[in-house]
């Protein structure tokens, strides 16, 4: 079968590959679409020991024909955080597309536990459940109340995704994002309030935000929104940063701050996605997105999607 594989540091290519062995867990998955995310560019640019197929955005068919979504976190189902349910919490989690190989490819092998039947919904765009998810689990960490209002900093497609999931825990959300093609695509994307860093939120906004969720990388923006959340609100810091990033630790103090964190999702979060869209409440399909085949992927997994676009699906056509 093809796959895209990462070959070396900053090298991905098209390959011929054996088909995947399932072990007795597992079930093989006939790839219908993969969408690529930011994360696959971090793994193919510091590349791999050994050759990999990244991709954990998938949605495929199984071998009775029903299409599904794949919930990427594989993990031991015994210690404390998978007794808990917090699946992305596992420290023995073998991901789809991380430490497993991925969904860039015809077929993917996963365990059986990690289908979820997709009742209908486009098989294509749903390859973004999985971010949805990730955002949906983010909102939750965060803990807002209907009617609270809420910020995202950053217009890239997890700060749209989360500002989706915000308005759909009650919340009025302003996006923060730099004037320029994201803050159009903002505008779009039906939020109530769309600002530059050059005004605060409390410009738009009624009252200062309840919480910020920050997608944007970097110490200035995880700054910035402990400046401007609500006294005794919440900050999630939502996106990794390379050399990581000080925060003030007199202002989490003076302005009785909670600075939350997370990565992944819960198997929960993965559902209620997918149920989110399924009602109509998350117009998924409306993320501003590109189809390309296969043989495309490899430059869309190292290279930014063009302006105005915020996500590259790979559909296996
Ligand atoms: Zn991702
Ligand atoms: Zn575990």
């Amino acid at each position: 079968m093809r796959a895209v594989r990462i070959v070396g540091h900053g090298e991905v290519a098209v390959r011929d590959v054996p088909e995947p062995t399932p072990s007795s867990h597992d079930v093989v998955v006939t790839v219908t679409a993969t969408s690529v995310c930011s994360t696959d560019r971090k793994l193919a640019t510091r590349g791999h020991d050994h050759p990999c197929t990244p991709g954990h955005e998938v949605t495929g068919l199984l071998p009775d024909g029903t299409a599904a979504g794949i919930y990427p976190e594989v993990t031991c189902g015994r210690c404390a955080a998978c007794r808990a349910g917090w699946h992305n919490r596992c420290p023995d989690r073998e991901s789809i597309g991380l430490a497993r190989d991925g969904g860039l490819a015809e077929l993917v092998s996963v365990p059986t536990s990690q289908v979820v039947p997709l009742g209908g919904l486009d098989p294509v765009t749903s390859s973004m459940l999985e971010p949805l998810a990730c955002a949906v689990h983010a909102v939750d960490v965060c803990g807002v109340s209907p009617g609270e209002p809420a910020a995202v900093v950053g217009g890239g497609a997890m700060g749209i995704l989360c500002g989706w999931a915000l308005q759909a825990a009650g919340c009025p959300v302003a996006i923060c994002q730099r004037p320029g093609p994201r803050q159009r695509i903002a505008h779009e994307m039906g939020f109530d309030v769309v600002f530059g860093p050059e005004s605060t939120p409390r410009d738009h906004l009624d009252d200062a935000p309840a919480a910020v969720v920050v997608t944007a990388p970097g110490a200035a923006p995880l700054q910035w929104a402990v400046e401007q959340v609500a006294l005794g609100g919440v900050v999630h810091s939502f996106a990794g940063t390379p050399g990581g990033a000080l925060v003030d630790a007199n202002a989490i103090h003076y302005r009785h701050l909670k600075l939350v964190g997370s990565t992944g999702s819960r198997l929960s979060d993965y559902r209620r996605a997918r149920d989110l869209v399924a009602s109509g409440e998350i117009k998924l399909d409306r993320l501003p997105h590109r189809v390309v085949t296969l043989e495309e992927a490899p430059a869309a997994v190292l290279e930014r999607p063009p302006d105005g676009v915020l996500k590259t699906i790979v559909a296996m056509g």
